[in-house]
């Protein structure tokens, strides 16, 4: 594969930097985006390198505008393009609650940093892709989003993120279809019940459920190299003909079962 550049928010931890492993096996030059945790992102970035990519670490909030267009100069600084973004960065509620008790003030937190600003970190993204040459595989670039089981699964003590999930399956479906006839391929990847710091608080709960119950179909944890090689495979462009397309990586969650 030719080498090309990635810019993975959340990349620090958990599902991101599993992704920024994996690209950087396949040799891609990595934009390491994380909100808050230094030492994490310094932790991705020795990973990455030692798994033969290059990489830089860009602090910023994907909830906050100026952070959003300052990612992006910074990746393009550094790496002259952006061939790969992968909209990863996203939260849990603090406290999951009732949906007949859970206020505004949450919604609005898992509004702004899941959705908001992928959608507009996506659009910003698109038209700098728009702006490039194609690449030898003959695109200009490729926009994965990480959503969630959450985007069609009801979980009532978590309604706002699973209301915030939803909407980027619309959101990929919308930029899948503005720019399909212009070099730039979008998908959008549903992780199950994957291993990281955002499960850690409930770890009983879903070890009963998957490895007792059977909740998935396949009886074990997802891990975040599960969804690294889903976006790799993107990246390496095995779904040329593909756009819009969601990937279920969930140990098979969301087959209806009787
Ligand atoms: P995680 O372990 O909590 O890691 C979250 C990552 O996002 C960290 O790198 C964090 O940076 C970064 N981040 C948080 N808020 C941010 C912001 N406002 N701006 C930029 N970066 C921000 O979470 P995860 O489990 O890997 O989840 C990653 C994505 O997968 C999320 O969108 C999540 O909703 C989705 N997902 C997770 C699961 C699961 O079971 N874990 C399942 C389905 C979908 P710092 O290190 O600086 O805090």
């Amino acid at each position: 594969m030719a080498k090309k550049t990635a810019l993975v928010t959340g990349a620090s931890r958990g599902i991101g930097r599993g992704i920024a492993i994996e690209l950087a096996r396949a040799g891609c030059n990595i934009a390491i985006n994380y909100a808050s945790n230094a030492a994490a992102a310094e932790e991705a970035l020795t990973l990455v390198r030692a798994a033969g990519g290059d990489g830089v670490l860009i602090k910023g909030d994907v909830a906050v505008a100026a952070d959003r267009e300052r990612m992006v100069a910074e990746t393009i600084a550094r790496f002259q393009r952006i061939d790969l973004l992968v909209n990863n960065a996203g939260v849990a509620p603090n406290v999951r609650a009732d949906l007949l008790e859970a206020g505004e003030e949450s919604f609005d937190r898992l509004y702004a940093i899941n959705l908001k600003g992928p959608y507009f970190l996506t659009q910003i993204v698109a038209k700098r892709m728009l702006a490039q040459e194609k690449d030898s595989e003959g695109f200009r670039g490729r926009i994965v989003t990480i959503s969630s089981i959450s985007a069609y699964t009801a979980s009532i003590n978590r309604g706002d993120y699973c209301v915030v999930k939803a909407g980027l399956g619309m959101m990929t479906k919308l930029f899948a279809d503005r720019l399909a006839n212009d070099g730039i391929n979008v998908y959008e990847i549903r992780p199950g019940i994957i291993a990281t710091d955002m499960t850690g608080g409930v770890k009983e709960k879903y070890d009963r459920l998957i490895i007792e119950q059977g909740i998935t179909p396949i009886r074990r944890w997802g891990r975040p190299e599960d969804i690294g090689r889903a976006v790799r495979a993107i990246a390496e462009d095995r779904f040329p003909f593909s756009t819009g397309a969601v990937f279920d990586v969930d140990g098979g969650f969301h087959l209806h079962r009787l």
